[in-house]
C-alpha cells in the first residue's frame, strides 16, 4: 500500500512503471531523426517501448517486481531487450508486474498493484485489475502510454492481461525468443512476446524480439519468420478446431457467446470450424501449478543475498541466518507460496507422485494438441474465463486467482504459439479477449486469424 500511494502521489495513478527512463526514449528520438537524414532508418526508429520489469536492462534497475532484487541494475542487457534496441526502440520504463511474474492481477507486485485504465460502465469508479503477471505492460499499452511493451508468458501472462484491457499480445512458440538475460520463473514455459494496439505491431515486435541466441539452451536455431509481411486475413481452407472441453460450467454465458461469434467472424473470413477434443485439458491446470512452482522453487534458489539485491544481516547471526533473514524479508506471500509448493514437490517422498507424475499429464496434453492439428490449423477459445476483476477481489482465494488461467495454460504446457486479439465488450463495458492457438512455429497462422478478428 505504502508504495502504491507513493507512485499515486507522484502521478502515476495506474502504476503502470516502475521506473521511467525518458532520458532513453528521448535519445531514441534523436537517433531516429539523425537515421532518417543519413537514409539509414530502422524498422523500429523511433519508437519507445516499455520493457517489462523481468528483463535485464543495463544500467537500470530489474527487480522483476520483487523486493529481494531491488536496487538491481544489471551490468548486462537481456537479449530480447537487446535485440529491440538493435533494432531502433527506445525504453520509456520499466513496467509493473507480478513479483517473479507469479499472479494473475499484478497485485503481488512489491510495488503495489497496477489499476486498468478500464472502469465498469455502471457510474461507479471501483478500481480493476489490468490482469497479469504483464499488468502494468497491458496498462500501459491500454491507456496509450506505450505504443507498444514487452510481456512474459509463462501461463497466460501475456494472454490474460491482454484480454483484460482490450489489446493484443501473442507468446510465440517456445524457444523463439531467447530466455537469456529474463528473470527465470519456470524455466520450461517462460516465453516472451509482444503487447500491442493491434497484430500488425504485434507481427512487427515479435519480428525484432525473435531469433536464435546461442546462450539460451532452448533456443530454437531457426530464421524469423518475415510475420509482417506474410499478414492476410483471408482464412479460405483453414480448419479452426473448436475444443469440447473448453466449454467448462460456471464460464458466463457472454463468454461463450463472445466464442459463438468468434466462430462466426473465422467463417467469413474464410475457414472451417470442426469440433476437436482435448482430453486432458482438465489436468492442465494442477500440472501447470506443480511444474512451475517446482522449476521456480529451484530458480529462485540463487536469491540468498550474496549475489543480488537485498542482504538482511540479524545480529549476532550465521550464513544460514542471513539467508533465512533475506528471503523472508525479500519475498512476498505468493512468491513463498510457491517455493513452499515447488520444494514440496521436488522432496525425495513426493517427486514420484506429483513432479513425475505432472510431466506424464505435461506429455499427454501436448499429444491431445498433436493430434487435434491433425484435424485442424488452428483452434480458437475465450481467453479468460471472466473478464476483468475488481482488486483485491481474488487475492485472498489462491485457487480463484490460478482459475484464471485455465484457458491458457494448456497452450503453455505445450510450448505452443498463442494469442489473444479484442472481442468485444461485456455487459459491464470490459473488454473480452479471443485466444488463438496454433501449431507449432505457426505464429503466422496466430496473426492471420487474429488480424480476421480485429
Ligand atoms: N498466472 C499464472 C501464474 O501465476 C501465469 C503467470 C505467468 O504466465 N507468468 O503462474
Amino acid at each position: 500500500a505504502e508504495s502504491f500511494n507513493a507512485a499515486v502521489e507522484a502521478g502515476r495513478p495506474l502504476n503502470a512503471y516502475t521506473v521511467e527512463t525518458p532520458e532513453d526514449a528521448l535519445a531514441c528520438a534523436e537517433a531516429a531523426d539523425a537515421a532518417r537524414q543519413s537514409g539509414d532508418l530502422k524498422p523500429l526508429s523511433g519508437i519507445p517501448l516499455g520493457i517489462k520489469d523481468l528483463f535485464a536492462t543495463e544500467g537500470v534497475d530489474s527487480t522483476s517486481g520483487s523486493n529481494i532484487l531491488r536496487g538491481f541494475k544489471p551490468p548486462y542487457e537481456s537479449t530480447v531487450s537487446a535485440n529491440l534496441r538493435r533494432a531502433g526502440a527506445g525504453m520509456l520504463g520499466k513496467l509493473n508486474m507480478d513479483e517473479f511474474a507469479m499472479g494473475s492481477s499484478n497485485e503481488t507486485s512489491a510495488y503495489g498493484p497496477v489499476i486498468s485504465p478500464w472502469k465498469r460502465n455502471d457510474g461507479g469508479n471501483a478500481a480493476l485489475t489490468p490482469g497479469g503477471s504483464s499488468g502494468g505492460s497491458a496498462a500501459a499499452v491500454a491507456a496509450g502510454m506505450a505504443p507498444g511493451v514487452t510481456g512474459t508468458d509463462t501461463g497466460g501472462s501475456i494472454r490474460q492481461p491482454a484480454a483484460f484491457t482490450g489489446i493484443t499480445g501473442i507468446k510465440p512458440t517456445y524457444g523463439r525468443c531467447s530466455r537469456w538475460g529474463i528473470v527465470a520463473f519456470a524455466s520450461s514455459l517462460d516465453q516472451a512476446g509482444p503487447m500491442a494496439r493491434d497484430v500488425r505491431d504485434c507481427a512487427i515486435l515479435l519480428e525484432q524480439m525473435a531469433g536464435f541466441d546461442h546462450r539460451d539452451a532452448t533456443s530454437l536455431e531457426l530464421p524469423v519468420p518475415q510475420w509482417e509481411a506474410g499478414l492476410s486475413s483471408d482464412l479460405k481452407g483453414k480448419r479452426i478446431g473448436i475444443p469440447k472441453e473448453y466449454r467448462i460450467d460456471g464460464v458466463p454465458d457472454e463468454i461463450n457467446a463472445l466464442w459463438d461469434r468468434g466462430i462466426e467472424w473465422l467463417k467469413d473470413a474464410g475457414a472451417e470450424p470442426v469440433e476437436i477434443s482435448l482430453p486432458h485439458t482438465r489436468y492442465a491446470l494442477p500440472t501447470y501449478y506443480i511444474i512451475a512452482p517446482a522449476e521456480a522453487s529451484s530458480n529462485l534458489a540463487r536469491y540468498d543475498g550474496v549475489r543480488y539485491g537485498l542482504r538482511e544481516e540479524p545480529q549476532g547471526g550465521n550464513l544460514d541466518a542471513m539467508y533465512a533473514a533475506t528471503r523472508a524479508a525479500g519475498f512476498g506471500a505468493e512468491v513463498k507460496r510457491r517455493i513452499m509448493i515447488g520444494t514440496y514437490v521436488l522432496s525425495a517422498g513426493f517427486y514420484d507422485a506429483y513432479f513425475t507424475k505432472a510431466q506424464r499429464v505435461r506429455a499427454l496434453i501436448k499429444r491431445d494438441f498433436r493430434e487435434a492439428f491433425a484435424q485442424c490449423d488452428l483452434i480458437l477459445t475465450p481467453t479468460a474465463p471472466s473478464a476483468a476483476f475488481g482488486l483485491k477481489e481474488k487475492m485472498s482465494d489462491p485457487l480463484a486467482m490460478y482459475l484464471n488461467d485455465v484457458f491458457a495454460v494448456p497452450a503453455s504446457l505445450a510450448g505452443l504459439p498463442a494469442m489473444s486479439v479484442p472481442g468485444g465488450l461485456d455487459s459491464q463495458g470490459l473488454p473480452l479477449g479471443l485466444h488463438l492457438i496454433g501449431n507449432e512455429l505457426d505464429e503466422q497462422g496466430v496473426l492471420n486469424a487474429g488480424l480476421a478478428i480485429e
